[in-house]
């Protein structure tokens, strides 16, 4: 089989010789070219946060929350993020869906209005009507869905209203309808499923808690347990009665990796193929670190940010993907910001030069399509598939470095939000 990596000959940048201007360069010039290569077609489906309009909308709306007075092609990225907004909530009203998660459902686009009515447009009453849209039509089907993973299922639904309780908090009418008894019912569901799930389990040592999709035992972030776990722990009340469980689950998966650092994508598909936030160590690592940074005393904390580190060097290697250069989910930058996290928690400079390299070298993702050396993703100016996930990544690392530059790295993990949706945005 050819490999489906590039193989890493990429130059160690220096901290110091490294400019964060350049970083934001490459954001304004990228969107430009989202903005000129993605219009807003009014007959279009595109509504999802994963590969559609409300995800170009997150990407504008991260930008805002990074510098709100950011323009790209004259517009400021608050205007841009509510003209994508309401594209995706149009096309979202041409389709129909049974499913919650956040990234692939009607969910995510509505969650989205709920904390940018709120935020930007300061409009209450319409973050108020998206919320109780989401409440009314949604929350049922949260209750019978048959997955719990993140992308379409109910660990989805849950990070949609974590993500509004976090941007909403000061809305009071907001927080009265959005009351924990709504999330505890959700989450619930998934405890129960999981121990079912842990009971039925192929493996031979049986984990405390599992989730099937499509009857696969997933392991990673995207369908599996590593996102799932990941989510649940965020919500330290809820999760409490439950934490052995949830951390003994993440010491099995912690077991399952293979030698070098990388996991299989599920119990039936052992094969060490695939290096990619979907499936394998790059969505495991932002799992793990978001748990050791919730739980650092927690004694399982210290195995997780051991794996997190010896994958970190299975991702350098492996981890220049030929799918494409600048997606989250199975491209090049996706698999950086397993660098960037680890920098942020272990501030071990390596990490951040090797965020820098991939950022620096996905910049060149034109060139690269040329030489035909990386394909062009299926939805190329997408958020998880795409430029738009690129985005949010130079933004972010751009943000880092500054910090770096000016303030020795103090204020970053705390005061700043990082915009990888589900992983470090919360
Ligand atoms: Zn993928």
């Amino acid at each position: 089989m050819t490999e489906r990596y590039l193989k890493n000959s990429l130059d160690i940048p220096s901290i110091n010789d490294a400019n964060p201007e350049k970083l934001d360069h490459f954001v304004k010039f990228n969107t430009e070219k989202i903005l000129f290569n993605y219009p807003i077609s009014h007959y279009s489906r595109d509504y999802n946060v994963y590969d559609g309009y409300a995800g170009i909308a997150f990407t504008y709306f991260h930008l805002h929350q990074l510098n709100p007075n950011l323009t790209i092609a004259g517009d400021k990225v608050g205007l841009l993020c509510t003209t994508y907004l309401s594209a995706a909530l149009s096309a979202a009203k041409k389709t129909t869906t049974k499913h919650v998660g956040f990234l692939i459902s009607h969910v995510g686009p509505l969650a989205l209005a709920v904390v940018v009515y709120h935020t930007i447009e300061k409009n209450s009453d319409e973050a108020l009507n998206y919320m109780n849209l989401i409440l009314d039509k949604y929350h049922h089907l949260a209750i019978k869905e048959d997955s719990n993973e993140l992308l379409y299922g109910r660990a989805g639904y849950i990070y949609a209203l974590k993500f509004i309780q976090n941007h909403c908090f000061d809305n009071e009418e907001i927080m009265q309808k959005l009351t924990d008894d709504k999330i505890k019912e959700i989450f619930e569901l998934i405890i129960v499923e999981g121990q079912k799930g842990g009971a039925d389990s192929n493996s031979v040592e049986k984990p405390p808690l599992m989730w099937s999709w499509k009857g696969k035992e997933y392991l990673g972030a995207v369908h599996g347990v590593a996102g799932i776990v990941a989510i649940l722990l965020q919500f330290k009340n809820l999760a409490e009665p439950y934490l052995n469980d949830l951390f003994q689950t993440m010491e099995w998966l912690a077991k399952n990796a293979f030698e070098n650092g990388n996991y299989p994508s599920s119990l039936s598909n052992r094969g060490d193929h695939l290096v990619q936030v979907c499936h394998g160590a790059p969505g495991i690592v932002p799992a793990f670190l978001k748990i050791y940074e919730l739980y650092p005393t927690h004694a399982i904390s210290s195995t997780l940010l051991s794996a997190a580190i010896k994958s970190s060097d299975l991702i350098w290697e492996r981890g220049i993907l030929k799918k494409g250069l600048t997606g989250l989910c199975h491209n090049s930058l996706g698999n950086a910001y397993s660098f960037l996290l680890l920098y942020l928690v272990t501030k071990n400079e390596e990490q951040l030069s090797r965020a820098l390299a991939f950022g620096f070298y996905a910049s060149q993702w034109e060139k690269e399509t040329e030489k035909k050396r990386v394909k062009v993703p299926d939805r190329p100016w997408s958020l998880w598939e795409g430029l738009a996930g690129g985005v949010i990544f130079w933004g972010d690392l751009s943000t880092v470095l500054r910090d770096v530059k000016t303030n020795m790295g103090l204020t970053v993990s705390r005061e700043k939000v990082l915009g990888f949706p589900c992983f470090t945005d919360l």
